[in-house]
């Protein structure tokens, strides 16, 4: 059957300014981005090609930013141009969707600390996409990465570590705009396998009050189980 495509800019979004896609594949509405490497894939999703441009189906049961969409992220603040630091890259499946978004005048910093995931991540990701710059480093040591330049738009946070939210802290201090946006991805058992759920999001919660504004907190079930995104801005 031939793929029927709807391209729906979403309400929040300014004209010009388009950043996902809805997309109807197999009688169901997706989530997708306009690949900026057309041809290639980067964990198997399926590619559509409508009026001559591809998209990437954009799977969030693979990708917690896509599940946040997916449960109504109030505020999307990747665009064109937009600069992000991102801690966590692994093997890059939601890096390479806002390298989608961000396009050739926007920039990724992807820290990944671990090396064998990175290896992957440079050879089947940022080696396609001249948006990335790989840090292959440990995100609680945000003074070694020699590579990023001025302050970014955004800092995205997936470590799924105890200290997550201090280690992040740290990094939108050195590195986040005044008034950017700061994602959180809460792993909650991976913090105190003994507490609620949303008892751990709303300690972690308390920890960035002191200079952030958190705008939204969202449950990212059912696509996937114990993980939370938090969205703050940044006071400084
Ligand atoms: N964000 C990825 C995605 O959506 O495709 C998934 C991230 S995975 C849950 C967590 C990653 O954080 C792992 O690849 C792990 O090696 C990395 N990581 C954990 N601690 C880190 C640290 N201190 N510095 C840098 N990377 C770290």
């Amino acid at each position: 059957m031939k793929e029927q495509i709807q391209v729906k800019r979403e309400k929040d979004l300014e004209e010009g300014n388009q950043s996902y896609f809805w997309i109807k594949s197999d009688g169901e509405k997706k989530l997708a981005t306009e690949n900026f490497v057309p041809g290639n894939q980067v964990y198997k999703e399926k590619l559509i090609i409508k009026k001559g441009i591809e998209y990437r189906l954009w799977d969030p049961f693979r990708s917690k930013l896509a599940a946040s969409i997916m449960n109504d992220l109030n505020d999307f603040p990747f665009e064109n141009k937009t600069k992000v630091l991102y801690l966590g890259a692994s093997t890059g499946t939601t890096v390479s969707h806002i390298s989608d978004i961000v396009g050739p005048n926007g920039i990724i910093f992807a820290v990944e600390h671990a090396s064998r995931v990175a290896r992957d991540f440079l050879d089947r990701v940022a080696a396609y996409r001249k948006n990335i710059m790989p840090i292959l480093q440990d995100a609680r040591k945000p003074k070694e990465y020699f590579s990023v330049f001025g302050k970014v738009d955004v800092v995205y946070v997936d470590i799924a570590q105890p200290d997550q939210t201090e280690i992040a802290i740290n990094n939108c201090e050195m590195f986040l705009k005044k008034g950017g946006y700061f994602f959180l991805v809460i792993k909650t058992r991976s913090i105190d396998v003994t507490k609620a759920p949303k008892r751990i999001v709303d300690e972690e919660i308390e920890k960035l009050k002191e200079k952030f504004d958190v705008i939204q907190s969202i449950d990212l079930h059912p696509y996937d189980k114990d993980h939370a995104m938090v969205i703050a801005t940044f006071r400084n």
